[in-house]
């Protein structure tokens, strides 16, 4: 941080000790601190999402460097809607998995692995089958790296369109190469060079042009050129990539796709990036626990074990983890479950102060009162509850006689009986105060409104409530009361 600044390191040191943060030199700080330093120091500070994010997930470790063998990329297909992402997977799949298994069924969990025999034998490739960005999107906002390579389709008779353009974007924000599948080339209407003018304003020069990109004329539909599209894949993954693995290692990978079977318990689809998963390994996923009960390829087969780049379904996880979270396989129990542990601990204590600053952004008549008074709320949502019918509406016809020329006052719900558990999330949902009039708590909502940061207010005299009502309205009431 001092070189990069060009300060000495103890202008680093002195700063922080001005701020109480006592460190020494051979300390790392972390992003708040260097932040803080950096901002005293007269820096303007910004943030490299994108390099983190990117760099973040290499499963690699370096004990691994001795051991590494190729691996086969991972594909994600993007493109503009209707362009034929969905067809273009569909046919790459039937036309490459069907060989050789009879009859094969096919199983949907998320991403499938080919095979192609080339001239140096057997080669595989992995698709992620959710086509569209939004899939992509989501894993690496959560900081999953699983794609090696985008494949981008483009209808020949439709050209480039806004989501073709996202999705160049996305792909080059996650450093991961392009090739353009132009589809639909059997149409009429077909023009694959119009495509590839468009492309140019992209930064996306074929090579025929004396560019960089591959781009494969292709039908999804007819099945042409699939294997060129294929064997292009192929070449910009051994040429520009350098994909490796060590397979002889515990797995590392990313949960791809889980969701919960009614028979069989959380199911998750996992994508191994490095190692190889194996039945009976222990493994966590995010604060989830798990060993490995039962596995399953693409096509529904049990499998004994999965080597990198493969996708199978994981049986015996203890809850339904989500898509983008990593997991890890640990040989020893006890440490796997104490890494689970404290991480659902963790969570545990995020959620509380998630839940607390929630509660602090909440309304109480007292805050309102102070936002009031700067004019900066002008609405004021009120439930309202009273021991009988009579007092609902005496009360009701009072509020809305007060009068609103700077706040508005909006009954959102005016009922006799007790404050229940419903009127407090009501309240939650819609920011609102509670107004209780000669009435009590529901079992379990007082707790319930403690609990949500909802101000519910009891009064015994009409009077009293509708003065603070009013003085509220008018900015004067006491916060504090
Ligand atoms: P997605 O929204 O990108 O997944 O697009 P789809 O795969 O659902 O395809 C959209 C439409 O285009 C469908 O009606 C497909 O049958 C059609 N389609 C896809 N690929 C081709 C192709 O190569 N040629 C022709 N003529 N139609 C295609």
């Amino acid at each position: 941080l001092a070189a990069r600044m060009h300060v000495p390191t103890t202008e680093i040191i002195k700063a922080l000790f001005m701020k109480s943060v006592m460190v020494n030199i051979n300390q790392t700080l972390d992003q708040p601190t260097a932040e803080l330093v950096a901002r005293e120091l007269g820096f303007e500070v910004q943030t490299e999402q994108t390099v983190t994010q990117t760099t973040r997930t290499e499963m690699l470790d370096l004990e691994d460097i001795e051991s590494l063998e190729p691996r086969p990329p991972v594909v994600t297909i993007m493109g503009h809607v209707d362009h034929g992402k969905t067809s273009l997977l569909d046919a790459v799949r039937s036309a490459r998995v069907a060989e050789g298994e009879a009859g094969g069924i096919t199983q949907h969990i998320g991403a499938y692995q080919i095979q192609i025999s080339g001239e140096e034998g057997e080669r595989k490739l992995t698709f992620l089958d959710t086509p569209g960005h939004e899939a992509f999107t989501a894993m690496r906002a959560r900081g999953a790296k699983v794609t090696d390579i985008t494949v981008l389709v483009v209808a020949a008779d439709d050209g480039v369109k806004p989501q073709t353009v996202e999705a160049i974007n996305h792909a080059k924000a996650a450093g991961v190469p392009i090739v353009v599948a132009i589809n639909k080339i059997d149409k009429p209407d077909a023009n694959p060079d119009r495509v590839k003018q468009e492309l140019t304003e992209y930064e996306l020069v074929p090579e025929e042009w004396g560019g960089k990109t591959v781009m494969v004329p292709v039908s999804a539909k007819q099945k042409l050129n699939l294997d060129l599209l294929l064997e292009n894949l192929l070449l910009v993954a051994d040429y520009e990539l350098d994909l490796q693995a060590n397979p002889n290692r515990e797995a590392k990978g990313t949960i791809i796709e889980a969701n919960l079977d009614k028979s069989r318990g959380p199911v998750a689809t996992a994508l191994v990036q490095n190692g190889t998963l194996h039945l009976g390994d222990i493994l966590v996923v995010g604060a989830i626990y798990g060993k490995v009960r039962a596995l399953y390829d693409d096509r529904g087969n049990r499998v004994d074990s999965a080597p990198p780049s493969t996708p199978v379904q994981v049986l015996g996880l203890t809850e339904v983890p989500q898509a983008g979270d990593e997991f890890e396989v640990y040989s020893d129990e006890r440490e796997a479950r104490r890494i689970a542990d404290e991480r659902a601990r963790k969570l545990r204590e995020s959620r509380l102060l998630e839940q607390a600053a929630a509660r602090s952004a909440r309304v109480s008549l007292g805050s309102f009162s102070a936002k009031a008074k700067e004019g900066e709320l002008k609405e004021l949502n009120i439930i309202l509850r009273a021991d009988v019918q009579g007092s609902v509406e005496a009360i009701r016809a009072s509020i809305e006689k007060l009068p609103q020329n700077k706040v508005q006052l909006r009954v959102l719900q005016a009922a006799p009986g007790e404050v229940s558990e419903t009127d407090i999330d009501l309240a939650a949902a819609s920011n609102a105060v509670i107004l209780a009039f000669n009435t009590t708590f529901a079992s379990g909502a007082r707790q319930a409104a403690e609990q949500a940061g909802v101000d519910v207010r009891e009064y015994d005299v009409i009077y009293k409530l509708l003065e603070d009502v009013q003085l509220a309205m008018e900015g004067l009431l006491d916060p504090e009361l």
